[in-house]
């Protein structure tokens, strides 16, 4: 039996985590849910974006399904997706960009994941305005790599391309301009690469790095890279396999571990019932792969690609004919789950 901490979230967060959830439990796998709020749900119920009893829960667990979650604007509240990663150093955004048949996206072969480091670079809050006399005559934003966190993610992305079965890791950078940040993060690379000989390693510079994932993205097994740049390229990653309705993250931590879908609460469509599961759902197999379930990952999986690809049964953002609701999409993957 596994425990795991489910925060349902915001918008359409509540119907595709009832989805992801029921797809889950037919896999047979044993789950004990301990449901939690966060994010607007828990403002209105406890006055508090992150109560603690979801933070213990997360704690004692070390496992969460999250829902997409919305940080009220005012009320001087932090943003609840930060504060989850830095409460349980969460150093890893683990994000698989594989295509889908039946999809309309300019290519139809890509196989890659990004792994991007979350806690550091120009995300670690160091910023500030320098003022004279009341005007702001310049604003500063200090990028902060450190060899430990370098380190542990470059790790991360070797060990996980060993586990998945993958060939290659591409470290992506700014080594010619950021000369100590950038250059700092490609030399540990460099030294971590030659412990693992059995992977291919190679290094890109950001820019071109990224004609090249729009022009030959098939080149590309993990790429692994500092925060911002991570956080571009996993979008430009998602935006290649159709979009972030389909991309699912991992946010993997010494502490505990979190998986989501990469989209937002998306309160335009919330109450319509017509949100895509999809993300969410593969959320789902990622977790049931990180807690020690590969069989029912595969079986999600294959039963996500099957149902988007047959095209029945999908929601508008897929459908080329009629479209179906969140619901129904979801049924459908869980009969292909059961009959795998
Ligand atoms: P948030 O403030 O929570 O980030 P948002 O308004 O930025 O919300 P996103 O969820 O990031 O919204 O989505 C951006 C667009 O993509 C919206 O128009 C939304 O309807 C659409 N979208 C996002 N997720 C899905 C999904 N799972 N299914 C269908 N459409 C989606
Ligand atoms: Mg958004």
């Amino acid at each position: 039996m596994h425990k795991i901490t489910l925060i349902p979230g915001d918008g359409i967060g509540p119907s595709i985590v009832d989805a992801a959830v029921k797809v889950i439990e037919a896999t047979g796998v044993q789950v004990q849910w301990d449901v939690q709020s966060a994010g607007m749900a828990a403002v209105e119920k406890f006055g508090n974006p992150l109560p603690d009893a979801t933070l213990d829960s997360i704690r004692a667990n070390r496992i969460c399904f999250k829902g997409p979650l919305t940080t009220p604007v005012g009320g001087g509240y932090r943003s609840v997706n930060v504060t989850l990663r830095q409460a349980f150093n969460l150093y890893a955004n683990v994000r698989p960009a594989i295509s889908f048949e039946g999809t309309d996206t300019a290519f139809s072969d890509v196989n890659l994941v990004t792994v991007r480091e979350n806690t550091e670079g120009l995300y670690a809050g160091i910023e500030h305005f320098i003022k004279v006399d009341e005007e702001k005559i310049a604003a500063e934003s200090i990028a902060v790599v450190t060899r430990k966190g370098s380190e542990r993610i470059i790790r991360y992305a070797f060990d996980y391309a060993r586990r998945a079965r993958r060939k290659k890791v591409t470290l992506v950078h700014k080594a010619n301009i950021l000369k100590c940040t950038s250059g700092l993060f490609l030399e540990i690379g460099r030294e971590i690469a030659k412990g693992y000989p059995d992977i291919e390693f190679d290094d890109r510079i950001v820019d071109a790095c990224s004609m090249q994932m729009v022009m030959q993205p098939q080149r590309f097994d993990v790429l692994v890279t500092t925060n911002l740049f991570g956080d571009i390229l996993s979008d430009l990653a998602a935006g290649l396999i159709g979009g972030l309705g389909l991309t699912a993250g991992a946010n993997i931590g010494s502490d505990a571990a979190l998986f989501e879908a990469v989209h937002g609460s998306a309160p335009d469509i919330a109450d319509k019932g017509i949100a895509n599961p999809t993300a969410m759902i593969m959320a789902g197999a990622m977790m049931l792969e990180h807690i020690g379930e590969p069989d029912a990952a595969r079986r999600i999986e294959r039963a996500v690609r099957e149902v988007i690809k047959d095209g029945r049964s999908v929601t508008p953002d897929l459908a080329k004919t009629s479209p179906c609701g969140t619901a129904q999409m979801a049924e459908a993957i869980v009969e292909r789950v059961r009959s795998a």
